[in-house]
């Protein structure tokens, strides 16, 4: 493929190599630090351990060597295998994504929610069978879990990077600097495929988020066991496995809106999205239920309907200001919102939600966010993690995205800019 089409990435992000080298090391040091840092096996959470007791486990071999499990591998492997040959064998419409340099379009088969279905049915019916016991595997085995998925972030980023060099790659615009770890990081290749599984949209939806949801429902089975079944577990558990299977279900419906997300549009596949999709998500956003399962909340009723009122308006946020940008790319306007010409021929809206900010959706997001951490009180501010990452992610991002904005609208972005002043939240950023 020309170079015309496949540029040299001259502009870094993230810090460039150092920060790709720094980012890579951390993410998988801080979902570890997450597990021991709230945990019974460290005694809470926070943990009864002090600087002496980190530095004697990083010096032992044998901690170490405690990270690896193989039957929490072979356990993990399975499960991934699973998510590939539902995708082969379940049916599903094939569609195309939005049109690519070279003229173009991928063609992405949809049935991650039937892969879903699928795969809580499963799960229910086992747990039906053999009693809540025989799912708190995921519980018990966290640690090698985490460490076979990050293994295969690692085989997957590295594949990913090597058949990247075959011919007729298309490469992603900011994944070509020649440089071996930041492209490796990055993501060199925008649609890395074997045959017609194309591996950048496959993990974002199907192993991590799915897992995600079988995770808590694992967290709930441990509850259940200590508490002397389910109808024991506590109202702040069903409320997190509530929010968090909504959160991904209504994800996984709506699969075809990834399509046109800045990860799959933009961003290359490599180390950072594939840590993300496998580690991030179902290990670190379970932090709550995980915290729940050997710290059990007790609401009551004022606390869950204060709480459901706040994820109610973040949804409410984010799905109408999704829903009226989605409306308005694909044509369609009916609540006749006012917007401004661009010289690219492409028009912005100026008022409903995008009048009020210019992210109104990561806002709503946001707030979900925030309700998903409620529910295990005030006890530690471990389990508020998922906020503060949640804010740094989106914050991040809306930075990307506005600077990707500038440079594809220019001058017509800056009078955008005067029209709606606020970034993501309205009078506050
Ligand atoms: P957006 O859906 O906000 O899309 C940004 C793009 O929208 C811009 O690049 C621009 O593209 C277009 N746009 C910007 N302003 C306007 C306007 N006024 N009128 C019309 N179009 C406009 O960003 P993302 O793809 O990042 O996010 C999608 C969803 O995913 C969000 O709801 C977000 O909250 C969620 N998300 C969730 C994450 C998670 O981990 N849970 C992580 C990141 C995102 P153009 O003009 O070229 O069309």
């Amino acid at each position: 493929m020309s170079s015309e089409l496949n540029p040299r990435t001259k502009h870094y992000e993230f810090l460039g190599p150092p920060g790709a080298f720094l980012i890579s090391i951390g993410i998988p040091a801080v979902t570890y630090a997450l597990y021991f840092g709230c945990s019974e096996v460290t005694g809470g959470c926070p943990p009864q351990i002090n600087g002496d007791h980190v530095v004697h486990a990083l010096t032992d071999a044998t901690w170490w060597k405690s990270l690896w499990d193989t039957q929490a591998a072979t356990a993990y492997f399975a499960w991934y295998a699973f998510c590939v040959v539902a995708w082969a064998i379940l049916p599903g419409d094939l569609v195309a994504g939005t049109k690519l340099r070279n003229g173009g379009r991928k063609k992405y088969k949809i049935n991650a929610f039937s892969t879903f279905l699928l795969a809580l049915g499963a799960t229910t019916g086992y747990i039906m069978r053999y009693g809540p016991e025989s799912f708190t595997f995921i519980y018990h085995k966290w640690v090698g879990l985490v460490t076979a998925a990050i293994l295969m972030s690692l085989i997957q980023a590295t594949y990913c990077y090597a058949s990247s060099f075959k011919s007729g790659a298309l490469l992603a615009l900011g994944g070509n600097s020649g440089n071996i770890l930041y492209d490796w990081y990055i993501g060199r290749e925008l649609n890395p495929s074997i045959g017609s599984l194309e591996l950048k949209s496959f993990n974002e939806l199907r192993p991590g988020l799915i897992l995600w949801v079988l995770i808590n429902i694992s967290m709930v089975c441990e509850q259940a066991v200590r508490r002397g079944g389910f109808r024991n577990v506590t109202d702040s558990m069903w409320l997190v496995l509530a929010f968090h299977s909504w959160y991904v279900a209504d994800g996984l419906y709506n699969e075809p809106a990834l399509f046109t997300t800045m990860d799959i549009v933009t961003d290359g596949f490599g180390f950072m999205l594939a840590v993300g999709d496998l580690v991030v998500v179902p290990f670190t956003y379970t932090v709550q239920s995980r915290y729940l399962a050997f710290h059990p909340v007790e609401l009551g009723p004022f606390w869950t309907i204060g709480i459901l009122a706040f994820k109610f308006v973040g949804y409410y946020i984010f799905r109408s200001s999704n829903g009226e940008k989605n409306d308005f790319r694909n044509g369609k306007n009916p609540k006749n919102l006012t917007y401004m010409e661009t010289k690219r021929g492409t028009k912005l809206l100026t008022s409903g939600w995008w009048g009020w900010s210019r992210h109104p959706n990561y806002f709503g997001d946001w707030m979900m966010g925030i309700s998903w951490c409620l529910p295990t009180g005030a006890n530690t501010p471990i389990t508020y993690y998922y906020a503060l990452y949640f804010a740094i992610l989106l914050i991040h991002r809306q930075l990307r995205d506005e600077e990707a904005c500038q440079e594809k609208y220019g001058d017509d972005w800056k009078r955008y800019k005067k029209l709606v002043p606020y970034r993501i939240i309205p009078y506050i950023y």
